[in-house]
């Protein structure tokens, strides 16, 4: 497909731009940020490189109307996950109208439709009013730090977040909580079970309970736009060696949220349930802590952006569907910060996973829609 867009997005699957917090010594989005600003620049707009941590920045680029109106940012984060166990992660082919590669659609496809979009207005007659903002930020796939960074300088009216939505109008998705759970044993000789307590024996009643209220939350009424909370076990450690009691075990637990939970619900249930289980047995031990959490999202029930979104996709021939996604996105960062946001972006397959594409006509109707949109929105007061 000869499609400048689309050439682009190869161009940026081409560079491996993986997390170095997520992958040790990875590459890191150094190239992929000289790529988005050197193109940006060559269809003049004007563009602005701020550092986030020393050799990773975030790039924007900015478009001014011609009258006052409203700001829109689209916003793209530029890292990928790592690249375990794929064949040519970095080797964009084309197959059937499906571009594959790492980060094709997480998020390469949705930023190379905004690149596309913002040079388009650029080339022919600019913004017509109001202020465009392209950001391409580090680090979604780690702890967003180039979101938490742009939030602290931008500001904009409303934003698009582009992260694969499958073509939906995402109003909301859900947010997570991160605990950690200990149990205690006593260490002893294996063949000495009166004086050990076995702590890893001990984290099973722990997560029998936890497998009891995941089936719970599962079963609650969905939230319209969130469905429902669930949790799951993500890593345990415990144990020395096969001969001895384990006087420790450690679960750290991720907890996904729906609206109207409260900010450390995960950490007050596993607490419940330790309660419980020293009420059945005095002697067990365990305790828990939190570690980390992100809210769900929701954005404003009246606000313009999502309608406008769906004239925009309308115009360019396709039925929108409105909906939420199961999925955390950097739209958190900016919702909490006064950057009201809505999630929008191509269909494919495979994000985070050995086989992963995006649909190229998706891409392209992606961009088109978000066109339509800022000469729409950026024109409103
Ligand atoms: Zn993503």
């Amino acid at each position: 497909m000869a499609d400048s867009t689309i050439q682009f997005l190869r161009d940026l699957i081409a560079i491996n731009s993986v997390n170095p917090s997520l992958v040790h010594e990875a590459a890191g989005e150094n190239e992929i940020a000289t790529a988005i600003a050197a193109k940006l620049r060559a269809g003049s707009v004007d563009v602005k490189i701020e550092q986030v941590v020393p050799d990773r920045a975030n790039v924007f680029g900015v478009l001014e109307g011609k009258q006052e109106g409203r700001s829109l940012m689209w916003c793209g984060h530029m890292d990928t996950v790592g690249v375990a166990g794929m064949e040519s992660p970095f080797d964009p082919i084309e197959k059937e109208g499906r571009i594959y590669g790492r980060g094709s659609q997480d998020m390469k496809g949705g930023l190379a439709a905004m690149i596309g979009a913002i040079l388009d207005l650029s080339k022919n007659g600019g913004l017509p009013a109001g202020r465009l903002i392209l950001a391409a930020v580090v680090d979604e796939e780690y702890a967003s730090i180039g979101a938490e960074a742009l939030v602290r300088t931008w500001k904009a009216d409303a934003a698009v977040v582009g992260e694969p939505t499958d073509m939906k109008i995402a109003v909301g998705h859900k947010g997570f909580q991160w605990v950690e759970v200990m149990t205690e044993g006593i260490a002893a000789h294996g063949s000495r079970p009166a004086d050990g307590r076995d702590a890893i024996v001990r984290m099973g009643r722990v997560l029998s309970r936890l497998e009891k209220l995941d089936r719970e939350l599962q079963s609650r009424p969905p939230h319209p736009v969130h469905g429902t909370a669930s949790l799951h076990a993500s890593l345990i450690a415990g144990g020395r060696e096969l001969s001895t009691y384990p006087d420790q075990c450690t679960l750290e637990m991720e907890r996904r949220t729906i609206e109207g939970e409260a900010g450390q619900c995960a950490l007050e249930e596993v607490q419940n349930i330790i309660r419980d289980l020293r009420r059945e047995d005095p002697e067990f031990r365990s305790s828990a802590r939190f570690l980390f959490s992100r809210a769900p999202y929701l954005t404003p029930a009246d606000h313009v952006l999502p309608r406008m979104m769906e004239s925009a996709l309308t115009k360019k021939g396709t039925q929108p569907v409105r909906g939420g996604m199961s999925f955390w996105t950097d739209a958190g960062i900016l919702g909490e910060a006064g950057i009201p946001s809505v999630v929008f972006g191509p269909g494919g397959a495979g994000l985070h996973s050995v086989s992963e594409y995006v649909i190229a006509e998706d891409v392209i109707t992606c961009r088109d829609a978000l066109i339509e949109l800022a000469k729409e929105f950026c024109c409103g007061k």
